[in-house]
C-alpha cells in the first residue's frame, strides 16, 4: 500500500482536489480562537495533544474526537457511469457532508462558524448518547480492496493510530470485509497496552446505496467509539460489537457477515447499545501504548485433509517458514497412523518452526481428548485452543517478530491468552454470593435483576473501599464479581477517586487490574487531572507510564496555570509540567503563568518560569509582557529576574 495519507477534512469546494494534509488538518480551529501556542515548534506533542474545541462549546455539551481511517472496501465504493462499484478517491468526505444522518451541518456551523466547510465532521445527535462525536477522516491512497492488503498495510494503520493516539479519544477503521478479521486480529496484537477504543467496520453494501448496511455500521461504530472506553480492537458489524481477534467472516451476502463463535460479543446493537463491561479485555500492564510493527511474514496456515501427502507437508514447512498454524480435525486431531506426516512435523519442530494446533471447526477448541490429538503435543506442537485461524496466524507473525524472545518463550506466548484471543482454561465462575444474599432479601431473582443489583451496589461499595483506603476490601469486591472499571453516576471510576485521595498503592492496584486511565468523568476530568489537583507526583508519573495524557481545552489549562501562579503555587505548576502541560500556555486573556506571577510579585515562581520558557517576552491581549507587569507593580526583585535582554 502507498504510505500516502489524505487527511480529508477539507470542505466541499476544495475536496475535489484533496490537499495532502497531515494531522495538522485540524488547523482551521486555530482561526477559531483556541489557538495553539507551541513551545517547541509546530510539531510539539503537547501542543497537539491539547488541541480542543472547548471554548466553542455550550457548557453542557461534551464532545469526543474520533479519527476515522478509511482504507478502502465496499463501504466507501460508489457507482461509476457504467453502474460498476469502484472506490473514488476523495469522494467519501465530500458525500458525507451532504448526508444529514452522518453529518450535522447546523452544529458544525454553530461550532466552527465560517470555517465549518473545512471543519471536522460531526455525528448528528443520538438520543441517549451523551457525547457529540467530532470526527475526521484519513483516506488512504490508493483505496484498497482488502484482498490486496498485506502486513505493510496493518503496519500503516497501526502507525497512524500511534502517531495520533493522544489527539483523539478513539479510532474507527473502515475496511473491506474480506480480510477484515485478519486486520483486526493483527492490530489487536500490534497495538500493545492499548488504552482507547479501536473499532473496525465495513459493509456489504456501499454506504451511499439505498439499502446500505454501511451507514448503520459506520454511525454505530462512531457513536460507540466516541462514548465508550473499550481498550480493545473491536469489530462492529450488523448487530454485534465483537472482540476483533475472535471474529471470522462467515457470509459473503448476509448483512451480519461476521461472527465471534467462541466468544460472546462485547455488545449487542439494538435500539439501545448493550455493552457488557465484564467482557472487555483490559491490558493489565503498567506500560504505555506502543506499536509492535515488526511482523514476521514467514508464517502460514496448513489445513489438513484426508490423504494429504507428506511432500505437501515437507514443502510447506521448508525454510524460510518459521511458524505454521496446523488446522487439524475436530478437537485437534491428525491421522496418528501417518508416520510420514508425523516425521515431517517432528523435523520442522526440531528445526525451530513453531507449529500451532488449531481446529478446522469454527466452533470449539483443541483438546487432548483422543490419542490422535495427544500425538501432536509429543512432537512439540503448541495447542492453539480456540483461536480463530486469523488470530493464530497473525499472532504467530507478531510473536516471531519479537526478535529478543527465546523460542521457548514464543511457544509459551502462543498458548497463552494475551489479548483475549483464546480460552486456555475453563473460565472460573465468579463468586456472586454477596449479591445473591442481597437479592434474596429483596426478592429479586432474574438474571437481569441480579446484574442490575450488582451494577448498583458494586460501584458504591468500591468507592467506599477506595475512600477508606481498604485494599483488602477492594480485592474481595473483585472476587465477588465487582467490575473495578465501573463508573458511578458522575462517570467517575475508582481510579479517579484513588487519584484524588492520593492513594498510590490503590492507584497501582487498579491499574494492575486494567482500569482505564482515559475515562473522563461528568466534569471532563481524567484520573491524571485528579492527581494534578492534589499535586501527587508519584501518581502522576505512574499514570503517565500507563499512557495517560492531558485532555481538554488548552485554554482551560492556561487558566489553571495562571490561577496557580496567582495563588503562588509553584508545586501546582510543577504538577502540570510533569503531566505534560506547556507552562507557557496562555489563558483567555493571552496571559501566561509568567505574566500573572510577575503581576503578583511571586519571586520564586517567576524565577522558575523564566528558566522554563523559551520566550519570556510574550505579550497578552493588552499587548503587555510579563516584565511590564513587574514594572507596573515596581517589584525590583522580580524585574531583575528577567535579565537585560527582556522587554
Ligand atoms: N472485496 C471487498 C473487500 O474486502 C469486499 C468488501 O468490502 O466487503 O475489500
Amino acid at each position: 500500500m502507498s504510505t500516502e495519507t489524505n487527511e480529508t477534512i477539507a470542505g466541499d469546494n476544495s475536496s475535489e482536489n484533496q490537499p495532502k494534509l497531515g494531522i495538522n488538518s485540524w488547523k482551521p480551529l486555530e482561526h477559531l480562537g483556541d489557538s495553539l501556542s507551541p513551545k517547541n515548534g509546530s510539531n510539539n506533542a503537547n501542543m497537539r495533544r491539547n488541541a480542543s474545541f472547548g471554548n466553542m462549546l455550550p457548557s453542557t455539551t461534551k464532545e469526543s474526537k474520533v479519527r476515522v481511517i478509511y482504507t478502502g472496501g465496499t463501504i466507501g465504493m460508489m457507482r461509476n457511469e457504467s453502474n460498476v462499484l469502484i472506490p473514488i478517491p476523495n469522494a467519501l468526505v465530500k458525500m458525507i457532508r451532504k448526508y444529514p444522518n452522518m453529518h450535522d451541518q447546523a452544529y458544525a456551523e454553530k461550532r466552527f462558524g465560517t470555517a465549518a466547510g473545512m471543519a471536522p465532521l460531526i455525528l448528528p445527535f443520538i438520543d441517549g448518547i451523551p457525547n457529540r462525536v467530532v470526527y475526521t477522516i484519513t483516506e488512504y491512497n490508493p483505496l484498497l480492496d482488502s484482498s490486496n492488503m498485506t502486513t505493510d498495510d496493518w503496519v500503516h494503520i497501526a502507525k497512524d493510530i500511534h502517531q495520533s493516539y493522544e489527539f483523539f479519544d478513539a479510532f474507527v477503521v473502515l475496511h473491506g470485509t474480506d480480510t477484515l478479521a485478519y486486520t483486526a486480529s493483527a492490530l489487536s496484537f500490534m497495538l500493545e497496552n492499548l488504552g482507547k477504543t479501536v473499532i473496525i467496520t465495513g459493509s456489504q453494501i456501499p454506504i451511499f446505496d439505498t439499502r446500505t448496511d454501511g451507514k448503520d455500521n459506520f454511525t454505530t461504530a462512531l457513536s460507540i467509539a466516541g462514548n465508550y472506553v473499550i481498550p480493545e480492537v473491536c469489530v462492529l458489524f450488523g448487530n454485534k460489537l465483537m472482540r476483533g481477534n475472535r471474529t471470522i467472516k462467515v457470509s459473503c451476502d448476509d448483512l451480519n457477515a461476521f461472527d465471534s463463535p467462541n466468544n460472546v460479543p462485547i455488545g449487542r446493537i439494538g435500539i439501545n447499545y448493550e455493552i457488557d463491561y465484564r467482557l472487555i479485555f483490559r491490558p493489565c500492564n503498567i506500560s504505555r501504548f506502543v506499536v509492535h510493527a515488526d511482523m514476521d511474514v514467514n508464517v502460514g496456515l496448513l489445513r489438513l485433509f484426508p490423504s494429504i501427502t507428506s511432500s505437501t507437508f515437507r514443502a510447506f514447512l521448508a525454510p524460510p517458514m518459521k511458524g505454521v498454524v496446523l488446522q487439524s480435525f475436530g478437537s485437534g486431531n491428525i491421522p496418528s497412523n501417518r508416520k510420514d506426516i508425523l516425521e515431517e512435523i517432528r523435523a520442522a519442530s526440531e528445526r525451530g518452526v513453531i507449529i500451532v494446533n488449531c481446529t478446522q471447526c469454527s466452533n470449539g477448541s483443541v483438546a487432548e481428548i483422543y490419542d490422535t490429538g495427544k500425538v501432536l503435543k509429543a512432537l512439540g506442537v503448541v495447542p492453539g485452543y480456540d483461536m480463530t485461524p486469523e488470530a493464530a496466524v497473525t499472532k504467530l507473525s507478531y510473536v516471531l517478530g519479537k526478535r529478543d524472545w527465546t523460542l521457548e518463550y514464543k511457544k509459551q506466548v502462543m498458548q497463552s491468552n494475551i489479548r483475549g484471543e483464546l480460552t486456555a482454561e475453563s473460565p472460573l465462575m465468579e463468586d456472586y454470593d454477596l449479591i445473591e444474599a442481597v437479592a434474596r432479601s429483596l426478592h429479586l431473582s432474574s438474571p437481569a435483576e441480579l446484574s442490575q443489583l450488582g451494577a448498583t451496589l458494586f460501584p458504591a461499595m468500591l468507592n467506599a473501599a477506595v475512600l477508606a483506603g481498604d485494599i483488602k476490601k477492594i480485592n474481595s469486591l473483585k472476587a465477588y464479581g465487582a467490575d473495578l472499571s465501573g463508573v458511578n453516576h458522575d462517570n467517575r471510576t475508582a481510579l479517579h477517586i484513588a487519584c484524588h485521595e492520593g492513594n498510590l498503592p490503590i492507584v497501582n492496584l487498579l491499574l494492575q487490574h486494567g482500569v482505564s486511565v482515559h475515562i473522563r468523568d461528568r466534569y471532563d476530568r481524567t484520573p491524571l487531572m485528579e492527581a494534578v489537583s492534589v499535586d501527587h507526583h508519584e501518581i502522576i508519573q505512574l499514570l503517565l507510564s500507563c499512557g495517560a495524557h492531558l485532555t481538554g481545552s488548552m485554554r482551560a489549562i492556561g487558566e489553571q496555570l495562571c490561577s496557580a501562579a496567582a495563588r503562588g503555587s509553584l508545586l501546582r505548576l510543577q504538577s502540570f509540567q510533569l503531566a505534560g502541560a506547556d507552562l507557557a500556555q496562555v489563558d483567555h486573556s493571552g496571559r501566561t503563568a509568567l505574566h500573572v506571577a510577575a503581576l503578583h510579585g511571586h519571586v520564586e515562581i517567576v524565577e522558575y518560569l523564566v528558566k522554563n520558557y523559551d520566550d519570556i517576552n510574550g505579550k497578552d491581549k493588552l499587548g503587555l509582557t510579563a516584565l511590564q507587569y513587574a514594572k507596573m507593580i515596581e517589584h525590583e526583585e522580580v524585574i531583575k529576574l528577567f535579565g537585560d535582554g527582556s522587554s
